[in-house]
Protein backbone atom coordinates (compact mmCIF):
# COMPACT_ATOMS: atom_id res chain seq x y z
CA UNK A 1 0.00 0.00 0.00
CA UNK A 2 1.16 3.88 -0.76
CA UNK A 3 2.40 5.50 2.02
CA UNK A 4 1.17 9.14 1.47
CA UNK A 5 2.41 12.58 2.61
CA UNK A 6 1.29 13.33 6.74
CA UNK A 7 3.21 16.08 8.10
CA UNK A 8 3.75 16.28 11.77
CA UNK A 9 4.99 18.37 14.42
CA UNK A 10 8.10 15.98 14.13
CA UNK A 11 7.97 15.34 10.78
CA UNK A 12 6.97 18.50 8.88
CA UNK A 13 6.44 18.92 5.38
CA UNK A 14 9.18 21.16 4.21
CA UNK A 15 7.70 22.24 1.10
CA UNK A 16 9.96 23.86 -1.65
CA UNK A 17 9.24 25.05 -5.11
CA UNK A 18 10.66 21.39 -6.68
CA UNK A 19 8.14 19.57 -5.08
CA UNK A 20 5.42 21.52 -6.92
CA UNK A 21 7.58 21.03 -10.09
CA UNK A 22 7.81 17.26 -9.60
CA UNK A 23 3.68 16.64 -8.53
CA UNK A 24 2.99 18.82 -11.79
CA UNK A 25 5.28 16.47 -13.96
CA UNK A 26 4.61 13.37 -12.73
CA UNK A 27 3.32 11.64 -9.23
CA UNK A 28 4.99 8.67 -9.28
CA UNK A 29 8.16 10.83 -9.43
CA UNK A 30 6.88 13.28 -6.68
CA UNK A 31 6.08 9.30 -4.53
CA UNK A 32 9.76 8.12 -4.99
CA UNK A 33 11.29 11.80 -4.59
CA UNK A 34 9.83 13.26 -1.74
CA UNK A 35 7.28 10.83 -0.25
CA UNK A 36 9.67 7.86 0.40
CA UNK A 37 12.55 10.07 0.43
CA UNK A 38 14.41 7.93 -2.32
CA UNK A 39 17.37 9.48 -3.64
CA UNK A 40 19.88 8.49 -6.53
CA UNK A 41 23.06 9.50 -6.97
CA UNK A 42 23.57 11.87 -9.46
CA UNK A 43 26.89 13.52 -11.37
CA UNK A 44 27.32 16.69 -9.33
CA UNK A 45 29.75 17.30 -12.21
CA UNK A 46 26.44 18.22 -13.80
CA UNK A 47 26.09 20.91 -11.79
CA UNK A 48 29.40 22.82 -11.34
CA UNK A 49 28.34 25.88 -13.38
CA UNK A 50 25.91 26.93 -11.56
CA UNK A 51 27.11 26.32 -8.28
CA UNK A 52 30.47 27.95 -9.04
CA UNK A 53 28.69 30.95 -10.44
CA UNK A 54 26.08 31.29 -8.06
CA UNK A 55 28.72 31.17 -5.04
CA UNK A 56 31.06 33.89 -6.97
CA UNK A 57 27.74 36.47 -7.24
CA UNK A 58 27.22 35.68 -3.24
CA UNK A 59 30.88 36.64 -2.69
CA UNK A 60 30.61 39.79 -5.31
CA UNK A 61 27.40 40.69 -2.61
CA UNK A 62 29.45 40.41 0.24
CA UNK A 63 32.08 42.16 -1.13
CA UNK A 64 34.83 39.32 -0.57
CA UNK A 65 38.01 39.30 -3.06
CA UNK A 66 36.84 36.76 -6.02
CA UNK A 67 40.29 37.51 -8.77
CA UNK A 68 42.33 34.59 -6.87
CA UNK A 69 39.14 32.14 -7.83
CA UNK A 70 38.84 33.19 -10.70
CA UNK A 71 42.36 32.49 -12.07
CA UNK A 72 41.13 29.06 -11.19
CA UNK A 73 38.03 28.23 -12.34
CA UNK A 74 37.09 27.23 -16.39
CA UNK A 75 36.62 30.04 -18.70
CA UNK A 76 32.81 29.26 -19.34
CA UNK A 77 32.31 29.55 -14.87
CA UNK A 78 34.68 32.72 -15.33
CA UNK A 79 32.99 34.25 -18.34
CA UNK A 80 29.67 33.73 -16.95
CA UNK A 81 30.17 35.58 -14.08
CA UNK A 82 31.70 38.63 -14.75
CA UNK A 83 28.87 38.81 -17.63
CA UNK A 84 26.65 39.13 -14.43
CA UNK A 85 29.02 40.53 -12.09
CA UNK A 86 28.54 43.48 -14.96
CA UNK A 87 25.80 43.80 -16.02
CA UNK A 88 23.29 47.34 -14.66
CA UNK A 89 21.28 44.69 -12.47
CA UNK A 90 24.49 44.09 -10.35
CA UNK A 91 25.13 47.36 -9.56
CA UNK A 92 21.58 47.69 -7.48
CA UNK A 93 21.50 48.04 -3.94
CA UNK A 94 21.66 44.73 -2.75
CA UNK A 95 19.21 43.75 0.42
CA UNK A 96 20.00 39.99 0.91
CA UNK A 97 22.36 37.42 -0.70
CA UNK A 98 21.40 33.91 -0.80
CA UNK A 99 18.15 34.99 1.36
CA UNK A 100 16.66 31.96 3.11
CA UNK A 101 12.86 31.30 4.21
CA UNK A 102 11.28 28.83 6.26
CA UNK A 103 7.88 30.52 6.78
CA UNK A 104 4.46 28.17 8.25
CA UNK A 105 2.19 28.43 5.42
CA UNK A 106 -1.94 28.98 7.04
CA UNK A 107 -0.41 27.24 10.08
CA UNK A 108 -4.12 26.90 10.74
CA UNK A 109 -5.52 25.02 8.08
CA UNK A 110 -2.57 23.11 7.44
CA UNK A 111 -0.43 22.71 10.60
CA UNK A 112 3.10 21.52 9.82
CA UNK A 113 3.25 23.12 6.54
CA UNK A 114 6.33 25.26 6.10
CA UNK A 115 7.38 27.19 2.80
CA UNK A 116 10.88 26.80 2.06
CA UNK A 117 13.53 28.40 -0.31
CA UNK A 118 16.62 30.35 -1.11
CA UNK A 119 16.60 33.63 -3.31
CA UNK A 120 19.75 33.87 -4.93
CA UNK A 121 19.61 37.88 -4.55
CA UNK A 122 17.01 40.53 -3.23
CA UNK A 123 17.86 44.20 -4.18
CA UNK A 124 15.86 47.10 -4.15
CA UNK A 125 15.51 48.95 -7.67
CA UNK A 126 13.31 52.37 -9.04
CA UNK A 127 11.35 51.47 -5.58
CA UNK A 128 10.48 48.35 -6.07
CA UNK A 129 12.28 45.04 -4.17
CA UNK A 130 13.21 42.09 -6.88
CA UNK A 131 14.34 38.89 -6.17
CA UNK A 132 17.03 37.85 -8.54
CA UNK A 133 17.28 34.79 -9.97
CA UNK A 134 20.74 33.59 -11.60
CA UNK A 135 20.17 31.26 -14.62
CA UNK A 136 23.24 29.84 -15.87
CA UNK A 137 22.24 26.34 -17.41
CA UNK A 138 18.56 25.31 -17.16
CA UNK A 139 16.19 27.41 -18.69
CA UNK A 140 14.18 29.98 -18.08
CA UNK A 141 10.48 28.73 -17.42
CA UNK A 142 8.81 29.70 -20.59
CA UNK A 143 5.71 30.38 -18.92
CA UNK A 144 8.11 32.57 -16.16
CA UNK A 145 5.45 34.71 -15.09
CA UNK A 146 2.83 31.78 -13.69
CA UNK A 147 5.89 29.57 -12.66
CA UNK A 148 6.10 28.08 -8.94
CA UNK A 149 9.05 29.32 -8.55
CA UNK A 150 8.16 32.63 -9.54
CA UNK A 151 4.72 31.96 -7.59
CA UNK A 152 6.34 31.08 -4.19
CA UNK A 153 8.99 33.32 -4.01
CA UNK A 154 6.93 36.31 -4.51
CA UNK A 155 5.06 34.84 -2.18
CA UNK A 156 7.44 34.00 0.86
CA UNK A 157 9.22 37.75 -0.07
CA UNK A 158 5.66 39.26 0.80
CA UNK A 159 5.52 37.58 4.31
CA UNK A 160 9.23 38.69 4.93
CA UNK A 161 9.73 42.50 3.57
CA UNK A 162 9.26 43.72 6.28
CA UNK A 163 12.10 42.09 7.93
CA UNK A 164 14.18 43.90 5.37
CA UNK A 165 12.71 47.33 6.30
CA UNK A 166 10.50 47.75 2.99
CA UNK A 167 6.98 46.36 4.33
CA UNK A 168 5.51 49.58 1.59
CA UNK A 169 7.14 48.52 -1.69
CA UNK A 170 5.90 46.80 -4.47
CA UNK A 171 7.69 43.29 -5.33
CA UNK A 172 9.09 41.80 -8.58
CA UNK A 173 10.59 38.87 -9.57
CA UNK A 174 14.02 38.91 -12.37
CA UNK A 175 14.93 36.15 -13.82
CA UNK A 176 18.84 36.76 -15.06
CA UNK A 177 19.73 34.49 -17.79
CA UNK A 178 23.70 33.92 -18.95
CA UNK A 179 24.59 32.10 -22.05
CA UNK A 180 27.80 32.95 -23.38
CA UNK A 181 26.80 31.89 -27.20
CA UNK A 182 24.51 34.79 -27.76
CA UNK A 183 25.29 37.97 -29.16
CA UNK A 184 23.43 39.51 -26.01
CA UNK A 185 24.76 37.77 -23.40
CA UNK A 186 22.49 38.21 -20.63
CA UNK A 187 19.01 38.82 -20.70
CA UNK A 188 16.40 39.66 -18.00
CA UNK A 189 12.69 38.39 -17.54
CA UNK A 190 10.32 40.30 -14.87
CA UNK A 191 7.19 39.60 -13.17
CA UNK A 192 5.64 42.01 -11.20
CA UNK A 193 3.52 41.25 -8.31
CA UNK A 194 0.03 42.86 -7.25
CA UNK A 195 -2.39 42.34 -4.37
CA UNK A 196 -4.44 40.12 -7.29
CA UNK A 197 -1.27 38.00 -8.37
CA UNK A 198 -0.22 37.40 -4.52
CA UNK A 199 -4.28 36.15 -3.42
CA UNK A 200 -4.30 33.77 -6.50
CA UNK A 201 -0.95 32.49 -5.51
CA UNK A 202 -2.47 31.59 -2.03
CA UNK A 203 -5.82 29.96 -3.59
CA UNK A 204 -3.51 27.98 -6.08
CA UNK A 205 -0.88 26.71 -3.01
CA UNK A 206 -4.08 25.99 -1.01
CA UNK A 207 -5.67 23.79 -3.60
CA UNK A 208 -2.43 22.09 -4.70
CA UNK A 209 -1.10 21.36 -1.23
CA UNK A 210 -5.07 20.08 -0.27
CA UNK A 211 -4.36 17.68 -3.06
CA UNK A 212 -1.42 16.45 -2.50
CA UNK A 213 -2.36 15.94 0.94
CA UNK A 214 -5.17 13.47 0.09
CA UNK A 215 -3.34 11.83 -2.43
CA UNK A 216 -3.88 7.90 -2.16
CA UNK A 217 -2.26 6.45 -5.20
CA UNK A 218 0.66 8.20 -7.22
CA UNK A 219 -0.95 6.69 -10.65
CA UNK A 220 1.61 6.50 -13.35
CA UNK A 221 1.28 9.42 -16.45
CA UNK A 222 0.14 7.74 -19.62
CA UNK A 223 3.61 8.58 -21.13
CA UNK A 224 6.95 9.20 -19.19
CA UNK A 225 7.27 13.25 -18.87
CA UNK A 226 11.20 13.30 -18.42
CA UNK A 227 13.50 11.13 -20.21
CA UNK A 228 16.50 11.36 -17.41
CA UNK A 229 14.00 10.77 -14.52
CA UNK A 230 16.06 8.46 -12.50
CA UNK A 231 13.33 6.29 -11.31
CA UNK A 232 12.13 4.85 -14.87
CA UNK A 233 13.56 1.20 -14.10
CA UNK A 234 11.13 0.95 -10.96
CA UNK A 235 8.20 2.90 -11.64
CA UNK A 236 6.84 0.30 -14.18
CA UNK A 237 6.65 2.74 -17.20
CA UNK A 238 8.44 1.05 -19.27
CA UNK A 239 6.78 -2.66 -18.70
CA UNK A 240 5.96 -4.19 -21.90
CA UNK A 241 2.82 -3.50 -23.73
CA UNK A 242 0.15 -6.10 -22.61
CA UNK A 243 -0.17 -7.37 -25.90
CA UNK A 244 2.96 -8.85 -26.28
CA UNK A 245 2.90 -10.21 -22.64
CA UNK A 246 2.13 -14.30 -22.91
CA UNK A 247 -1.24 -15.13 -21.83
CA UNK A 248 -0.47 -17.02 -18.11
CA UNK A 249 1.22 -13.56 -17.04
CA UNK A 250 -2.10 -11.42 -18.04
CA UNK A 251 -1.94 -8.57 -15.20
CA UNK A 252 -4.46 -8.42 -12.48
CA UNK A 253 -5.41 -4.50 -13.50
CA UNK A 254 -7.22 -3.47 -16.73
CA UNK A 255 -5.67 -2.71 -19.65
CA UNK A 256 -8.09 -0.52 -20.61
CA UNK A 257 -6.68 2.60 -18.94
CA UNK A 258 -6.35 2.14 -15.75
CA UNK A 259 -2.20 2.59 -15.32
CA UNK A 260 -1.91 1.69 -11.42
CA UNK A 261 0.63 -0.81 -10.84
CA UNK A 262 -0.70 -3.26 -8.14
CA UNK A 263 1.06 -1.60 -4.71
CA UNK A 264 3.21 -5.14 -3.68
CA UNK A 265 4.87 -4.89 -6.99
CA UNK A 266 6.47 -1.88 -5.95
CA UNK A 267 9.79 -2.60 -5.24
CA UNK A 268 9.97 0.70 -2.83
CA UNK A 269 6.75 -0.05 -0.54
CA UNK A 270 10.03 -3.02 1.16
CA UNK A 271 11.89 0.33 2.58
S1 LIG B 1 10.44 7.49 -15.16
FE1 LIG B 1 8.89 8.90 -15.94
S2 LIG B 1 6.93 7.94 -15.40
FE2 LIG B 1 8.51 6.97 -14.14
S3 LIG B 1 8.55 8.11 -12.21
FE3 LIG B 1 10.06 9.04 -13.58
S4 LIG B 1 9.00 10.71 -14.62
FE4 LIG B 1 7.45 9.36 -13.75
Amino acid sequence: MSKSLMPTAENPWLLSVNHLKEWDKCRKQFYYKTVLKQRWVSDDGNFELGKSVHALMDYAARDLPTAHLLEQVTPQIRESFLALNQHPISQEAILASEFGFHIPFMPDRFPHVYLVGRMDRVIQQNDTLSIIDWKTGTAVPHDYATAWQTRLYLYALEQLKQQLGHADLPLSFIYVDVRLNRQQRVNTYVTEANEGYQQETGTLLIQRIEAILNEQSFTLPRECPDKYCPYGGVCGINEPDVAQLPLFSLPTVSVLGDDEKPEALDPFDAF
